[in-house]
């Protein structure tokens, strides 16, 4: 192997190595299949936290090297979303990986992504619309490009996803079935604060007192699934729960209970061996929290 594509750790930074172009990616990964080394990804846009690592910890069992991409992805945001306040801290994000295990950090310079002149978008369908496809219409056509693009870059065996957001992995697997893409998608579980709320890089934005009630959102979504299980009525819980959220100073986006692998609304028509899941979106502030949570042995 060529040595000068041979990254090591430095002990003494506790960073990682770090590539920013695609054709220095591909050199590497080149070298590692050459050694015959299996390789995973983890899509990232930095800010990381315990929910980050554990998809690397995940990454870890499924293959011999582990790369974390770390872009934030102009192209899921609108124009007036968060693309310029989105946590960045490199430093930490790659001391982190470091204690992680990690092995390289692929942080692709803007122009690498997106040439000047670019116009190639993917659009995935019908698993991109509701949910988060309603309220962010662009959302999922960015997301989708800039996963097809990594997963171009990068060819990696394996590619993890946190079900923190769920529909996006949904999203992501049809989009690798229905293009051939070479690559299995692994989903990690969603990973919480101790009070229930699910970790996100956002939450950084969240105030003291929009910090003390978030977990509400989780709590709300557990009391649906409680009743839900027990065999009572669906509409008046979600109802229920809603106005609980808006009454705490919640704006919900939505609070739905879905066929969790097709993501249709629950109805008379869904299938009684379905598999549901109950998803959640809702703004404190500025900040818009999403959760989703399985639901077992409804009865129908
Ligand atoms: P992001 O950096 O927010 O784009 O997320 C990168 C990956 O981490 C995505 O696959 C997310 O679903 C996943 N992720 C984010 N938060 C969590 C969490 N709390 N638990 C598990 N996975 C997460």
């Amino acid at each position: 192997m060529n040595s000068k594509l041979s990254f090591r750790i430095d002990p003494m930074t506790k960073t990682l190595p770090k590539i920013d172009t695609v054709l220095k990616l591909r050199q590497q990964v080149s070298a590692w299949r050459a050694q015959g080394y299996t390789i995973a990804l983890v899509p990232t846009m930095g800010g990381l936290h315990e929910g980050h690592l554990s998809l690397v910890d995940l990454a870890r069992q499924h293959c011999d090297r582990v790369i974390v991409s770390i872009f934030v992805n102009p192209t899921q945001f609108a124009p007036d979303e968060d693309f310029s306040t989105y946590p960045r801290d490199s430093k930490t994000d790659s001391e982190l990986l470091h204690q992680r295990g990690a092995d390289l950090i692929y942080q692709p310079l803007s122009s690498e992504m997106y040439a000047e002149n670019e116009t190639t978008r993917i659009t995935v369908g019908k698993i991109a619309q509701g949910l988060c496809g309603t309220s962010r219409p662009h959302f999922f056509e960015g997301v989708a490009t800039v996963v097809c693009k990594l997963l171009c870059q990068a060819s990696p065996d394996v590619t993890v996803f946190g079900e923190k957001d769920y529909q996006q992995l949904l999203v992501i697997q049809t989009m690798v079935r229905d293009l051939s893409i070479p690559t299995k998608i692994i989903g990690g579980k969603l990973i919480r604060e101790a009070d229930g709320l699910a970790m996100s890089s956002r939450n950084v934005y969240l105030t003291k007192p929009q910090r003390t009630k978030a977990p509400l959102l989780y709590k709300a979504l557990q009391q649906v699934v409680d009743i839900v299980e027990k065999g009572h009525s669906v509409t008046q819980s979600i109802k229920a729960a809603k106005s609980q959220l808006t009454n705490q100073g919640f704006v919900v986006d939505y609070l739905e209970l879905r066929d969790a692998d097709t993501l249709e609304l629950v109805d008379k028509d869904t299938k009684p061996d379905a598999r549901l899941r109950i998803f959640a979106a809702a703004s404190l502030g500025k900040t818009r929290l999403i959760d989703n949570l399985a639901v077992s042995n409804l009865e129908r």
